[in-house]
Parts: C-alpha cells; structure tokens; sequence
C-alpha cells in the first residue's frame, strides 16, 4: 500500500434520532497521511467522537465513504468490518477499560490471545511493549495496583500490541492531570515517530493539540480549520 493517505473520508454525514434528527456529522471531506500525528479539537457535541467512531468502524455513516487503505469501509459486510477493525486499528479511551481480575501483562496479552497468537509468543510480544511504554517493572500489577497514568500507559500498550496502522484516542488523557497527561502524550509522539503508525487523538487540551502535525477543528458536525503546526 504505497498510497499517500490511508484514510480518505469523502462527504460524510451521520443523523441520529429518527424522530427529532441530529446531525452529527454535516459533510466532513478529510484526508489523512499515513504516519501523521492529528489533533481533532472543537466544543463538546461538535461532532469529534461521532466523526472517530466513523474513522475506528465502529458505527455507520448516513452517507458519505471512509476509505482505509483505499478500501471503502461503509461498503464492508459486518464480519469484515471487524476483521479489519482488529487488524488495522487500535483504540485509546479516556477511560483504560482493563480487566480488573488480571495484571498488566495479562490485560495486554488479550487481544494476541483472542487473534488466536500462541501463550508464549503472546505473553513476549506483550512483555515487549510493555518495556516499551515504560512498564517493564510493573507487569505483574493488576489496574488497581497501578497509577492513573500507569493504566493508561497500560491501555496504550494493549492497543498497539496487534500492529494496528491506525491509532485512535478520544480524549486519551481527559481523566490525567496535567504531568500525567504530558508524559501520555510524549509517549504518543515517540511511539508514533518510531513505529510511523498514524494516530488521531481527540482532545480538549488545546496545548497538546498544538504539539500534533495538524489540527482539525469541528463546530456542530463540520471542519471549519484544518492547519498543519
Ligand atoms: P463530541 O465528541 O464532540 O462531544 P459527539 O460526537 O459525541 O460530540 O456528539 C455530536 C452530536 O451527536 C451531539 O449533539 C450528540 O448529542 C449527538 N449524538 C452522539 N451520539 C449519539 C447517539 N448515539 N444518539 C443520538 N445522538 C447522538
Ligand atoms: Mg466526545
């Protein structure tokens, strides 16, 4: 896949509600290069988890294609679209969404384990990552035992574990305080400098978003900046 963007959205729109109708996303044209580093900012209820969901093939559009690697994901069937969902992309929430019962390496060794990666290739993939995020001396810690920042870096290495070429983030670091927040997204920037994957993280951190390649601001459902830093 030699194509300069590996996501191209065209025209999208995506309306809720079937008796008072909500346009969430109002014709968004958008096109992503592969490796890029991107901020989606605007005011709460703009349109920026809507318009990731759309990107993570999570939800359908109303109308409108979102092509991943010049493949249209609003023509996939359902299996397909998870399929590619577990291969091509990885997800970062405000919240970390780790199994409680299980430790770190455990919690990062689950998507290998559910693709099917044998235990011990499984368990040394993880352990890789999770040197790589800064936990190598914490393994062993299940989610409670850990700090904020500790548990996101944790979610962080569960979600590039498979690969993904697409990282996406809403609001990664929207429930850290500030240090915590900073070193989250140091980490983003390595990780997305030495891997050359392409992250898009949503954010309300006007200063973070100032640090990403580009910035794209949404106001009720539609772009209304898009400018490199
Ligand atoms: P943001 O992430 O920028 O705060 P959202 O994408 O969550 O905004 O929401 C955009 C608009 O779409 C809002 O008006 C919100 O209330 C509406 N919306 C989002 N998800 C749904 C849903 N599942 N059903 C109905 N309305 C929704
Ligand atoms: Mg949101």
């Amino acid at each position: 896949m030699s194509e300069k963007y590996i996501i191209q959205i065209k025209n999208l729109i995506k309306i809720f509600g079937d008796g008072v109708e909500i346009k969430a996303l109002d014709g968004v044209d958008l096109n992503i290069e592969r490796g890029e580093f991107l901020a989606i900012i605007g005011p709460s209820g703009s349109g920026k988890s809507t318009l990731l969901n759309q990107i993570g093939i999570l939800d359908t559009p109303t109308s409108g294609t979102i092509l991943l690697d010049g493949v249209d994901v609003t023509k996939m069937s359902e299996k397909q679209r998870s399929i590619t969902r577990n291969k091509q992309l990885g997800f970062i929430f405000q919240y970390h969404h780790l199994l409680p019962d299980f430790n770190a390496l455990e919690n990062v060794m689950m998507p290998l384990l559910i693709s099917g990666v044998k235990s011990s290739k499984a368990r040394e993939t993880a352990r890789k990552v999770l040197e790589e995020v800064g936990l190598g001396d914490r393994m062993d810690h299940r989610p409670n035992q850990l700090s904020g920042g500790q548990n996101q870096r944790v979610a962080i290495a569960r979600a590039l574990v498979n690969k993904p070429s697409i990282v996406i983030g809403d609001e990664p670091t929207g429930n850290l305080d500030s240090k915590a927040s900073d070193n989250i997204y140091e980490l983003l920037r390595k990780l997305n400098h030495e891997h050359k994957q392409t992250f898009i993280l949503v954010t309300h951190d006007v200063h973070m978003a100032e640090k990403t390649d580009r910035i794209i601001r949404l106001v009720d459902g539609r772009i209304v900046e898009n400018s490199k830093n």
